[in-house]
């Protein structure tokens, strides 16, 4: 089981290479909720999102084999960028697993970042297959999106700045799709502010990790139909699961409505882009979905990558 230790020891490892981004407040917020808000923006990490201090962590601890083989990974998603971004700063080859459908600047900023994008059919070929016979073929190391513990740690320092800013809090909001940005922040949580309690928000037509968690087991659900596409997993991972067990107070979950409302929010009032995954938590606090009156609240705001025409298109 990971535990704090491995937070601090990541922290360290990423120091210098990962940003550390700001923890913005706002008045019109804390008005809204009678409470007092502090935003971790990881939409201004480097590639747009948190997810580059796991795969950052997982890079650095490689042996020289592992150097010498590179890494590989499948996503459609921000994990893919973390991956080819620190893959390219280590100076070692990446190798993404990418689906026919993946949104062409997805795939673009992937192959801009140095990593070797291999498109696969969705609907045709299975990706974990393919990453197996790759990893065997080029003796390449897989680094999941969630599932594994040196990327549950690296996503924990983002929980751990925020503390180290904010002091004690009274409430943590964290955006959960496979868990790794919840249980590393979990952890943290609860090392440095044990009172904490720490709730995960997941998309309303997504719910696995609420039933997950009320169930005591791991439960999978179909692809989820919400916008909130860094959320569309179809269950949590098993690393993640046993962290959240242990720490995770409550999972609740939004609305895509709501979601949208609170992107809206962040353009207007708080003059930043903020996909719609990375909504969750805040759309938790401002639509009450968690009662945080009088309370000292963190938020993980979680990444910025949305296409400008469908982020205009969906706030107006
Ligand atoms: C991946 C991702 C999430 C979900 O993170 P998990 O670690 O899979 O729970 C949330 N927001 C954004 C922006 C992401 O890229």
């Amino acid at each position: 089981m990971i535990d704090y230790r491995d937070i601090e020891a990541a922290a360290a490892r990423i120091a210098g290479v990962a940003h550390r981004t700001p923890l913005l407040t706002s008045r019109t917020a804390d008005a809204l909720c009678g409470a007092q808000l502090f935003f971790k923006c990881e939409n201004f990490q480097r590639i747009g999102a948190f997810k580059f201090r796991g795969a950052c962590n997982a890079i650095a601890r490689f042996t020289d084999a592992q150097r010498q083989a590179g890494v590989l990974t499948y996503s459609s998603g921000n994990h893919a960028q973390a991956i080819a971004l620190s893959a390219n700063l280590a100076g070692i080859r990446s190798a993404i697993i990418m689906p026919h459908d993946a949104p062409a600047l997805k795939v673009q900023a992937t192959k801009g970042y140095g990593g070797e994008v291999i498109i696969y059919d969705r609907y045709t070929e299975d990706r974990e297959q393919i990453g197996r016979q790759l990893a065997a073929e080029r003796g390449m190391t897989l680094i999941p999106p969630y599932d594994h513990p040196d990327v549950i740690a690296g996503q924990g320092t983002a929980a751990m700045e925020l503390f180290e800013e904010a002091g004690q809090l009274d409430v943590l909001l964290v955006c959960l799709g496979g868990g790794g940005l919840l249980a590393g922040c979990a952890i943290a949580a609860k090392a440095l502010s044990p009172h904490c309690i720490v709730i995960g928000v997941e998309p309303e037509a997504g719910n696995d990790g609420q039933q997950s968690l009320r169930k005591g087991e791991i439960v999978h659900i179909a692809v989820p139909d919400t916008i909130a596409d860094g959320a569309k997993v179809t269950h949590v991972g098993e690393h993640n699961f046993k962290v959240i067990q242990k720490y995770v107070d409550d999972i609740v979950t939004v609305s895509d409505a709501q979601l949208i409302a609170t992107m809206k929010f962040f353009a207007e009032r708080m003059k930043m882009v903020v996909e719609p995954t990375g909504c969750l938590g805040a759309a938790a606090a401002l639509h009450g979905i968690v009662p945080i009156e009088g309370k000292r609240v963190g938020i993980l705001v979680s990444g910025g990558n949305v296409d400008l025409a469908t982020f205009a298109q969906m706030i107006s």
